[in-house]
């Protein structure tokens, strides 16, 4: 089977012939904005491995980028949308109640670990829209105008998100942003200025937020602060704990909501089902989490949650979509988390994060231009450098790596402010085996291209 086979490259030049005339057309006919760097274009496609329609197996460290912790088409998963289809497509939520769509928010509700007793949730299309309804909710809860976000942070391409959104590349030409967005410097300790401490770092930092208050948004106009436990794009930095109980007790302090972005960190790719689950072990849980891309193994989703008070303050019709909540996407969540109950993905998660944390860390003795190593279980990158004294930013080094271990069957991304980190994104249904290769193939990529 598909899901069981290794990296394997059949065609003497990768793209191969049918691949390349698919590639050609998608250029003629779409965009050039929405970039592909891969080779790679799907016939089929199940658990870590992607089939080209050359014949060519790619190992994929990617999962759509965090949509697919359970793997490419989960047989389960496939089945229960295929029985959803067969009862109803869409249910507007405005229009009619659908037994998916109550049932998801009912099991959501109980695995989201957002402050207080009584929870409720509502579902979106697209991280990007979850995000935006997070900062509507927190505005309508503490009747404030303002939000604060961090360097480094992703939240989408909506006008506000892209305003959220550190990078402007991503944002390029499309300004005036909406106002009442305010940045404070996110706690990248591999890049902390000076000789600091753990503990001199974490005030550093803490100490940028109160400058916000001072020089950008009074405390008491800021609804909320939006942070991704484990800056996706941005490089893969998660935030101390110790940074974020300071975070949380500002927020306590000042009346301000703590609202948690898991669409990337979310469904198992940290070790826990949300990343958040560690910062309510350490007692400072966000009263508000968004979640999208693994929700629904591939059919777009994404959630809010929060405690019912703080969503029953939102006025009747400022909240809801058409899609959002679909049939057949809440279809294919309620399965998806069930499997990843069941099978223990998120202690697979675990595993799989320990073998890949210690083979990088072994690179990083071994290799001049790895820089750092940094993640929470599976959700790891590894950080290239020019000089480790110097930390400059190897982004061309990164940029070979991928296109070296395409042309080898293995799919890895890039992220970070300068583009010199590679993430790792497998589902967490790949194979130690399929994991090995993928080792190999990117080891022997760094020693060509560095
Ligand atoms: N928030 C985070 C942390 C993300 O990583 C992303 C996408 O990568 C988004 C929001 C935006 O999600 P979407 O592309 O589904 O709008």
């Amino acid at each position: 089977m598909l899901k069981d086979e290794l990296p394997k490259i059949i065609t003497k030049t990768v793209p191969g012939e049918k691949s390349e005339a698919l590639i050609a057309r998608r250029e003629k006919a779409t965009p050039g904005a929405i970039r592909c760097v891969y080779p790679c274009a799907m016939k089929r496609a199940q658990g870590a491995m992607i089939e080209d329609l050359d014949g060519n197996l790619f190992l994929d460290w990617i999962g759509g980028v965090g949509v697919l912790n359970i793997g490419h088409c989960h047989p389960e998963v496939v089945e229960a949308v295929r029985e959803q289809a067969g009862k109803y497509f869409h249910g507007m939520f405005n229009i009619v109640t659908h037994e998916g769509y109550v049932a998801l928010a009912e099991k959501m509700n109980e695995i989201v670990p957002v402050r207080g007793a009584v929870k409720k949730t509502f579902f979106a299309n697209s991280g990007a829209e979850a995000d935006e309804n997070a900062v509507k909710i927190a505005k309508a809860y503490t009747k404030r105008p303002n939000i604060i976000v961090f360097s480094g942070a992703f939240h989408g391409r909506t006008m506000l998100t892209m305003a959220m959104t550190s990078k402007k590349s991503y944002a390029l030409g499309m300004g005036p942003f909406p106002d009442g967005v305010y940045r404070a410097e996110f706690p990248y300790l591999y890049r902390c200025p000076g000789n600091m401490t753990g503990t001199e770092a974490i005030d550093y930092y803490i100490g940028k937020i109160y400058k916000v208050f001072e020089e950008a948004s009074p405390a008491d106009q800021v609804a909320a602060v939006v942070v991704e436990p484990l800056q996706g794009e941005g490089g893969f930095i998660p935030a101390p704990v110790e940074w974020v109980k300071a975070l949380r007790k500002i927020c306590d302090e000042k009346g301000i909501l703590l609202v948690a972005d898991e669409v990337q960190s979310g469904f198992g790719r940290t070790g826990k089902m949300f990343a958040s689950c560690y910062w309510k072990e350490a007692g400072c849980e966000p009263d508000i989490i968004t979640s999208a891309k693994s929700i629904a193994g591939g059919v777009p989703l994404s959630a809010i949650t929060a405690r019912a008070e703080i969503l029953d303050a939102v006025p009747a019709g400022v909240i809801g979509g058409t899609f959002g909540g679909n049939a057949l996407a809440c279809a294919a969540a309620l399965k998806v988390i069930e499997v990843m109950e069941r099978d223990r993905l998120c202690e697979r998660s675990l595993e799989i994060g320990e073998k890949i944390r210690t083979t990088f860390n072994k690179w990083k003795e071994k290799y001049a231009v790895v820089g750092d190593v940094r993640g929470l279980g599976g959700m790891v990158g590894i950080e290239f450098v020019k000089d480790k004294k110097t930390k400059e930013p190897n982004a061309p080094l990164v940029s070979a790596l991928i296109k070296e271990c395409a042309a080898h069957g293995l799919l890895i991304e890039n992220a970070g402010t300068y583009g010199n980190v590679v993430r790792f994104l497998a589902p967490l249904v790949i194979t130690d085996a399929q994991l090995d290769a993928g080792l190999s193939i990117l080891e022997d990529a760094i020693q060509k291209c560095m």
